[in-house]
């Protein structure tokens, strides 16, 4: 008989799983309550724009392109990859900008252009950050359920590079002398939703990734790879079934035995994954105190990463603005404590601007374009009122916009704008505290002390998603639904191959 798994959410970390398990012969059932797949990786639509809600880089595509081929399909086939270069724009308060590629000549040429004399930095950083990757990907492709997977050989092995007690700022100050060079290879920490100051220096194995392996865009945007796992799903025989939100776990004798929607319908099954945010997921889809690992004081004092506030705009115009722009604070110590620290809002904030419609003509009519401004902000422990805020805020953004980026002219262009505050990451995402990034990264939230893919205290449920081992950041969300698919197959000896033979 076919394991029939129950799968809460149809996000990144939940299709993945979803069409791997379909894929392998389980009857799949995904609720999710949106009216469409993606969560944080769906598509926001205004008229003729088109827009990402959340992810825009592609990174370290080959885990994407593996679990496509454990579901037995080509990646190619479903989606247009196009690769980024240079990568991304870098600009700095002086109006001068570092555009990294790649390429390893193309990025020695491009630092000797801003910081002469540092590139022999690049050869260090690409050499070290190698071996670190190396012995660190693994470690973060294992499955942990007990303290003793960190006698593990992997992990003792990767063990001596974790730099740890060392910032990624500390860590990269050791290649680049130029502290602005240094800063250029931080600003990654914003997929961890953590400062740069505070950040553990292994994490510079994320700008490596940029680095060695480039940085991706697929065609309509990241939002079509939702659509084309969802596709994989189904094609395999699952069921995606939208506007069902799940209300709650069904549980017997500390199993699940299925869920329950919000209309009152059962769904029983043999397994349960839950993609759901994960915090919100203990808080709000089991009984209170059910879960005495992550009770809700319990999950009040852990480490959350910061928010975001969106700005999705459509516009009337073609600006020359490269396809993803950083615009550094000018203090941008100042801008990251106040996001972190004082948990208040810069009036001098860093910003990231997407201008994809300069590589993709499908995202806006001809001589316009689909704007995406991504600016990170306090989570909601802070006590900033957003409904008051939030229209001074969009002024502030809109202001350093005219000031720092060619677009000028910007206000007099907007045809269509939405915008969501950490408000509505809470409201309408299911995010807990309006993280974005979910729990942070720090180390003691980090593999075995991350919350694990199979639930130590009720059996039979996973849990996938960034809010859980390896993380947030799209690769290592592919990984989480990988591991629970793993795990469940090997549980009921479910036949199955895949690259990640740790989990
Ligand atoms: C603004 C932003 C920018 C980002 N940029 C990048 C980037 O450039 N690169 C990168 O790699 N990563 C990026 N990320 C991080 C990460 O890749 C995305 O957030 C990703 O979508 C998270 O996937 P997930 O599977 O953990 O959760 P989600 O995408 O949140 O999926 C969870 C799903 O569960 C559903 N759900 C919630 N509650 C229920 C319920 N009760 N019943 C049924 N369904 C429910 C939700 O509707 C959602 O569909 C970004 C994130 C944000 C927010």
């Amino acid at each position: 008989m076919k394991k029939h798994v129950v799968i809460v959410g149809a996000g990144p970390g939940g299709l993945a799983a979803g069409m791997l398990l379909a894929a392998r012969g389980c009857r799949v059932t995904m609720c999710e309550k949106d009216a469409v797949v993606g969560g944080r990786n769906k598509a926001v639509k205004l008229g003729k724009y088109t827009f990402d809600t959340g992810p825009t880089f592609l990174m370290l595509r080959e885990v994407l392109d593996e679990v496509f081929a454990e579901a037995g399909r080509d990646s190619n086939d479903y989606l247009k990859f196009k690769k980024l270069d240079p990568m991304y724009r870098l600009a700095f308060g002086d109006g001068k900008y570092f555009e990294p590629a790649s390429d390893h000549k193309k990025m020695k040429k491009e630092i000797e252009r801003l910081f002469p004399g540092e590139s022999a930095g690049l050869d260090r950083y690409k050499a070290y950050e190698k071996k670190r990757f190396e012995l660190m990907y693994p470690c973060l492709q294992k499955t942990y359920s007990s303290p003793l997977d960190f006698l593990s050989k992997n992990f003792r092995r990767a063990f001596m590079h974790f730099s740890l007690g060392r910032s990624l700022m500390d860590v990269l100050k050791g290649y680049f002398s130029n502290e602005r060079l240094a800063l250029t290879f931080t600003f990654q920490a914003k997929y961890l939703g953590m400062s740069p100051w505070e950040c553990p220096g292994a994490f510079t194995i994320i700008s490596y990734i940029e680095h060695a392996f480039g940085v991706w865009h697929t065609e309509g945007g990241l939002s079509k790879i939702a659509d084309a796992m969802a596709k994989v799903v189904k094609e395999h025989g699952g069921t995606i079934r939208l506007k069902a939100p799940v209300k709650r776990i069904i549980t017997e004798d500390r199993k699940a035995k299925g869920v329950e929607l919000s209309s009152g319908e059962r769904i029983m099954a043999d397994d349960v994954i839950i993609n759901a945010d994960f915090s919100y997921a203990m808080t709000n889809l089991f009984r209170d105190g059910e879960i005495k690992q992550y009770t809700r004081p319990k999950l009040a004092k852990k480490k959350y990463s910061c928010s975001i506030f969106m700005m999705y705009l459509g516009v009337d115009k073609k600006y020359t603005m490269p396809h993803h722009a950083i615009y550094f604070a000018d203090d941008y110590k100042s801008n990251v404590s106040d996001i972190f620290k004082r948990r208040v809002l810069s009036k001098d904030t860093s910003l990231y601007v997407r201008n994809a419609s300069v590589n993709d003509k499908t995202l806006a009519p001809q001589g316009h374009s689909a704007l995406y401004v991504l600016v990170p902000v306090a989570n909601l422990t802070g006590s900033i009122d957003w409904k008051r805020e939030r229209d001074a805020f969009r002024d502030i953004v809109l202001d350093t916009i005219e000031r720092k980026t060619p677009m000028k002219d910007l206000r007099k262009h907007i045809k269509r704008e939405h915008i969501i505050t950490p408000d509505e990451w809470l409201s309408d995402y299911n995010v807990y505290n309006g993280a974005t990034f979910n729990l942070a990264h720090n180390l003691g939230q980090m593999l075995y002390f991350r919350p694990h893919n199979k639930l130590d205290e009720v059996d039979n449920t996973y849990i996938v998603g960034g809010g859980t081992h390896p993380g947030s950041g799209l690769p290592t969300i592919y990984e989480s639904g990988r591991i629970a698919a793993n795990l469940l197959c090997k549980k009921y000896g479910i036949p199955y191959t895949s690259k990640n033979t740790l989990a």
